[in-house]
């Protein structure tokens, strides 16, 4: 085969419209298969219970999306998406103290999942060169161990199945995706797999934030501090379109999840300041409390197989998951589609999707480190990597981070370099270059916050006016 001409997308959600849209800028036919019906508006739907959590894209991200649908950052913030800058516009205690509210360096865009996607998925759709099978379950790939030729599918409602035929199949079925047994069934070795599971669930409700707080008011995110060694704690509330907050709490194994309206309140009092509790009581509820157990890192290694089928292709959350409290998942699928984007670019003969494989690998590789070096120092996580860097020298590494973290919160050129590494704008290796270790020894630290940066007119606008301006130790 020269050229692919025929591409099938397993998943309609975030990386699969992405992987999508980037097919068919380089084939000339592009299917998605999803299982779900894709709705007509930013609704809900089952196959991303996700969606009904908090949810940030990180500028890294952004940018991308933007290159790939020019003018979409734009459409959100149209349709009620908030551009958080950070740090102005996040008032967060880090597991180290309250983070300084520095110049702007890097954003984030939040708005709800379902408006997210369906403003995505809109636009993609809307050039009209991609079919949509939706209500169509993916069961197995065809084709043999050296080439898959296409999946056989089966009709939600008809029951009917069908072989589907194409030159390149991408998987982007998400963490429920298959992709393990449909390589054994092919007669491929098993892809190895590491898994680092901090047991982190979430429990999460939109509430009516008070008039005019989700414009001029901060985003709010209080973390726990793996230190104690006690299960982890947290505690997000988010502007998101209409007015309204997404409030998320969430803990690591061993924590209570407040599930129940009872104790959902309690729990946000127990976090290490009560400020998210305080603007719980001020808003009205408007939903259900929604819980998730997701929050697992895992990652598959295709790239290390010796034999990679030609006409496949992994990414999103099928290839690599990471726990959400760092909001990467959907930048690291953005950056996997780039990469399949600018592999389509070149010749894609034989072993061409290998390679994008292994570019694929390489552009997951920071969220990953990034979440699995931070859950391990959590009690009870359950590390079954093996990966060196979570093992050999975990505990210097440890140490190393501790000492960024402290000073990333009161040091602005430090924070910085934390800031582009954290919304995936800089790779993580520039945490270790040496401009950098000195930086962290020589920078000037700001005092110490004794409580949230808040600006009287903030504290005003949510009714606060009685915690007081904030001083510095
Ligand atoms: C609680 C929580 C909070 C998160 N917060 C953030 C955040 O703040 N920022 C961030 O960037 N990321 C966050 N994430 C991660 C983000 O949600 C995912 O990375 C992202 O949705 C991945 O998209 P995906 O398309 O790969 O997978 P999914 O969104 O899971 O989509 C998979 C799709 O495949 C379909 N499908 C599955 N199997 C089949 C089949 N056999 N046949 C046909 N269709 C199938 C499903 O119906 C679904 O539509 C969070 C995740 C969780 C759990």
């Amino acid at each position: 085969m020269t050229a692919p001409r025929t591409g099938i997308v397993l998943g309609g959600s975030w990386s699969g419209m992405l992987a999508a849209h980037v097919l068919a800028r380089h084939l000339e036919s592009v299917t998605v298969v999803e299982r779900d019906t894709l709705p007509g508006g930013p609704e809900h739907r089952r196959g991303t219970p996700q969606a009904r959590h908090g949810h940030i894209l990180w500028s890294g991200g952004a940018r991308i999306v933007d290159e790939l649908l020019p003018g979409m950052s734009e459409r959100l913030l149209a349709a009620g998406a908030r551009r958080i800058n950070f740090h102005q516009d996040l008032v967060t205690l880090t597991s180290h103290g309250w983070q300084h509210r520095f110049p702007p360096r890097q954003y984030g865009l939040m708005c709800t999942r379902p408006l997210l996607d369906w403003t995505v998925r809109r636009e993609i759709l809307a050039g009209g060169r991609i079919t949509v099978r939706d209500r169509t379950e993916a069961l197995e790939l065809c084709g043999g161990s050296g080439r898959v030729t296409g999946v056989r599918v089966r009709g939600i409602d008809s029951g009917a199945r069908e072989l589907l035929e194409a030159d390149l199949v991408v998987d982007a079925a998400g963490r429920g995706s298959r992709l393990r047994h449909w390589l054994a069934d092919l007669g491929l070795p098993a892809v190895e797999e590491d898994v680092v599971d901090v047991g982190m669930a979430y429990a999460s409700r939109m509430y009516r934030a008070p008039e005019g707080a989700t414009a001029a008011f901060p985003a709010v995110n209080i973390a726990a501090d793996h230190r104690t060694g006690e299960p982890g704690r947290f505690g997000a509330v988010y502007p998101q379109e209409n007015g309204q907050w997404i409030v998320t709490l969430s803990c690591t194994r061993g924590g209570p999840l407040p599930t129940r309206e009872e104790d959902y309140l309690p729990f946000a009092r127990s976090l290490r300041d009560p400020l998210v509790a305080e603007l719980l009581a001020r808003a009205e509820p408007l939903t259900p409390i929604s819980a998730s157990r997701l929050g697992i890192n895992r990652r598959l290694y295709p790239e290390r197989l010796e034999q990679w089928p030609d006409g496949l292709v992994v990414l999103g959350d099928a290839l690599a998951v990471f726990n959400p409290i760092y909001g990467h998942g959907m930048s690291s699928a953005a950056r996997a589609a780039a990469a399949l984007d600018e592999h389509l670019a070149q010749p894609f003969g034989p072993g061409a999707a290998r390679r994008t494989q292994r570019a694929i690998g390489e552009r997951v590789d920071d969220p990953w480190i990034m979440a699995a070096s931070k859950d391990i120092a959590f009690v009870n996580c359950r590390n079954r990597a093996g990966d060196p860097r979570l093992t050999g020298g975990a505990t210097a590494r440890q140490h190393f981070s501790d000492l960024v973290a402290e000073r990333s919160i009161r040091s602005p050129a430090v924070c910085d370099v934390v800031t582009d590494v954290m919304s995936m704008t800089a790779p993580q290796s520039e945490l270790g270059t040496p401009g950098f270790m000195a930086l962290v020894g020589k920078d000037p630290m700001r005092p110490e916050l004794t409580g949230p940066p808040l600006s009287p007119q903030e504290l005003a606008l949510v009714d606060l006016e009685s915690r007081g301006a904030v001083g510095a130790r």
